[in-house]
């Protein structure tokens, strides 16, 4: 055992949770492991002298008090607030950071939080969170009197809440003349109605400063659920998938010798797998991610829901979160945009939407207006009507029964002028029997993140809009931020009839997407019943609560924090990185980005490479082993990560790429 991280926190404070640190960490190091405590965060310490928490965990490591604890403040407050009053922020990477450097030197490290969990460190973040960012176990104490039962399930409620594990609850007798039937009608109680292990009683101890009476009072706790080796789910979830799992998108056959990833939990534009190693996310968990795993008001959101209902039926009834989700997305979304229909999937949004398109001509008198117009590498989805619309071999080939025959026309992507030209000549053969133009705005990004310019895009939708064809633009993919703006098309200066959002919606939380659709084509479905023009289509869980509740919660962190803001700076920083490693680098034949997403495009010279090689596969383990996290898209890298990715962070993904690179490819490392 070594590095083991082990935080200690309380009901409360006062409930004796220094003396129950101090009292384990004698108890250990007696016991022969070599531990060590330190306190994250002391407050109303007055400047030059020790705060008296650290005095103790020193005496009983033997080291002085400046090596117990972190960082000091004279207020006597929270630890926001003493900060703030000395004009400082505190940083939970940070103190992690050196929390970690100083497991790393010793079996176990006790972290002392500060008061409860939900104490804030910084102005979003509480002890709860630092903890979580830790994957510490932990121990809480709790006073063992009336009141603890309460407390003590509050506080185990947040942290299970929040994904932490629960080593136990200690009950200190804080006072010594607890009545000791009492204490443990208690203990039964809190291990039964809080599911998690009592350890014990800890003894009042009359000199806390006699560190043989703590390490003697610490001896009559279960202390092995602190040292025993962390279960490890790796094994156990690795057989049961190749057992039983078929993945998406996944040869069985590589996925056979693969070593899988098994993602256990994420913090910010982190991943953490079922062993406890960190890896940082570039691929936004497939483009979905948008202000970080486990982000507090997400969180919160999701919970608050969940309190209420989890489900129930968007058909013939409604409720807050899908109403005035609805209701804010009108307000952000291109002008004109004021309806919107709940799927799940964003496959299952572009197939609403090419319904929607059909019917809403058919409605308006055109029912000779059947075919749809798609892009060359256009991908939708992968739903049937997705597919006919955004068809590639050979990854369809065999599916003709099942799909409709589409006009393509050329991807703009290298030539514009010919697509343009292309799209003109199909309008003007059989522009009146055209219901829809569908686009993805800016960026075809499943086909390799391939880009093209805002004035293509103006004179796609001029000509659709010229030839009656209404215009689909499918931002599954670019929506919120991805870009640089909230939707790619909006942000091009062009306003679609009809726009499909995915992914992102929910900030990357729950699977939710949606169509929205101008008034006009909505009220062409509005008539008495007997003309039948309802619209019939729907899914079970469309509109599911929590996931609408997520996604206005996410709405409101674009105002709060700014988001947009935070994409353009980390696009700006990643082409930056990019240009100056990644591009003159051999194999690497041209990086194309629009804002966060990002196609690094591998080729031997101009030629492309043998897709036998795998090198874009070869590059993405490369990268895993470096601890970062992206996909390829055939031999084009992909990233495209949270849009709250640091500078640093950006760093260090371009390192490990470039790096990746370096191994598969070759050239300078
Ligand atoms: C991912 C994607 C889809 C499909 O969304 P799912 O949720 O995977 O069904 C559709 N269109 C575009 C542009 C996409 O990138």
């Amino acid at each position: 055992m070594t590095g083991r991280i082990v935080a200690v926190t309380g009901t409360g404070t006062g409930v004796g949770k220094t003396v129950l640190t101090a009292a384990l960490c004698a108890a250990l190091r007696r016991g022969g492991v070599d531990c060590r405590a330190v306190k994250a965060v002391a407050t109303g310490v007055p400047p030059g002298t020790d705060a008296e928490d650290a005095v103790l965990l020193g005496r009983v490591m033997a080291t002085p008090p400046s090596e117990a604890v972190l960082a000091t403040f004279a207020l006597p407050r929270s630890p926001l607030a003493a900060a703030a009053a000395e004009g400082q922020e505190l940083d939970v990477e940070t103190l992690a950071r050196s929390i970690e450097a100083m497991a790393a030197g010793c079996d176990l490290l006790l972290v002392e939080g500060v008061g409860g969990l939900l104490v804030p460190l910084t102005p979003r973040q509480t002890v709860r969170d630092l903890f979580r960012r830790l994957d510490a176990g932990v121990v809480v104490a709790a006073l063992a009197g009336l009141g603890t039962i309460n407390h003590t399930a509050l506080t185990v409620e947040a942290a299970l809440g929040a994904g932490l594990r629960v080593i136990g609850v200690v009950l200190v007798e804080a006072m010594g003349e607890e009545d000791a039937a009492f204490v443990a009608e208690n203990a039964a109680q809190i291990a039964d109605q809080c599911g998690v292990p009592v350890l014990g009683v800890l003894p009042h101890i009359g000199d806390s400063s006699d560190v043989d009476a703590l390490a003697e009072a610490a001896g009559a706790l279960d202390l092995s659920a602190l040292t025993e080796p962390l279960a490890d789910a790796t094994e156990a979830v690795v057989a049961a998938d190749r057992r039983h799992v078929w993945h998406p998108f996944t040869q069985t056959s590589d996925w056979r010798e693969e070593a899988p990833l098994v993602i256990r939990s994420g913090d910010g534009c982190w991943l953490r797998d079922e062993s406890g190693r960190r890896y940082l996310d570039g691929i936004s968990s497939l483009w979905c991610t948008v202000h970080g795993h486990a982000h507090p008001a997400l969180d919160r959101a999701a919970r608050e829901q969940l309190g209420r209902i989890a489900h129930s039926t968007f058909l013939g009834q409604t409720h807050a979160p899908g109403a005035l989700l609805a209701e804010e997305l009108a307000a952000v979304a291109p002008a004109g945009l004021t309806r919107v229909f709940y799927c799940e999937a964003g496959a299952a949004a572009v197939e609403a939407a090419l319904r929607i398109a059909l019917l809403a001509q058919r409605h308006a008198g055109h029912p000779e207006r059947s075919h749809f117009v798609a892009l060359g590498d256009a991908y939708h989805g992968d739903t049937a009507g997705a597919v006919s619309v955004g068809r590639s071999e050979p990854f369809h080939t065999g599916l003709d029964p099942i799909l409709f025959p589409a006009r393509v026309v050329p991807s703009p992507h290298l030539d514009e002028a010919a697509s343009v030209r292309a799209l003109s000549d199909l309008l003007d053969r059989e522009g009146d029997q055209v219901a829809a133009l569908i686009v993805e705005p800016r960026v075809q990004a499943a086909a390799g993140m391939l880009t093209h310019s805002d004035s293509w895009l103006v004179q796609a939708a001029a000509l659709a809009r010229r030839h009656g064809a209404l215009l689909i633009a499918d931002e599954v993919a670019t929506g919120f931020g991805r870009t640089g703006d909230l939707f790619a098309s909006a942000g091009a200066g062009v306003t679609p009839d009809i726009l499909c959002l995915g992914k992102g919606l929910t900030g990357g939380y729950l699977p939710l997407s949606a169509v929205l659709t101008t008034e006009e084509l909505f009220d062409r479905f509005t008539a008495p019943h007997t003309e039948h023009r309802t619209l019939y289509y729907g899914h079970t869980y469309t509109g599911n609560p929590v996931a609408c509740a997520v996604a206005r919660a996410s709405l409101r962190l674009f105002e709060e924090e700014d988001t947009l803001g935070s994409a353009r700076r980390l696009a700006t920083t990643l082409a930056s990185l990019l240009t100056e490693r990644v591009a003159p680098r051999p194999g690497v034949f041209e990086i194309r980005s629009r804002g966060v997403m990002t196609g690094i495009e591998l080729r031997a010279g101009a030629t492309p490479l043998d897709p036998a090689l795998r090198t874009g596969r070869r590059v993405t383990l490369a990268a895993r082993r470096r601890g970062v996290v992206v996909r390829p898209l055939g031999d084009t890298v992909v990233l495209n990560p949270p849009l709250t990715m640091t500078d640093a962070e950006a760093e260090i993904l371009v390192s490990a790429v470039t790096g990746a690179i370096a191994e598969v490819i070759g050239g300078p490392g």
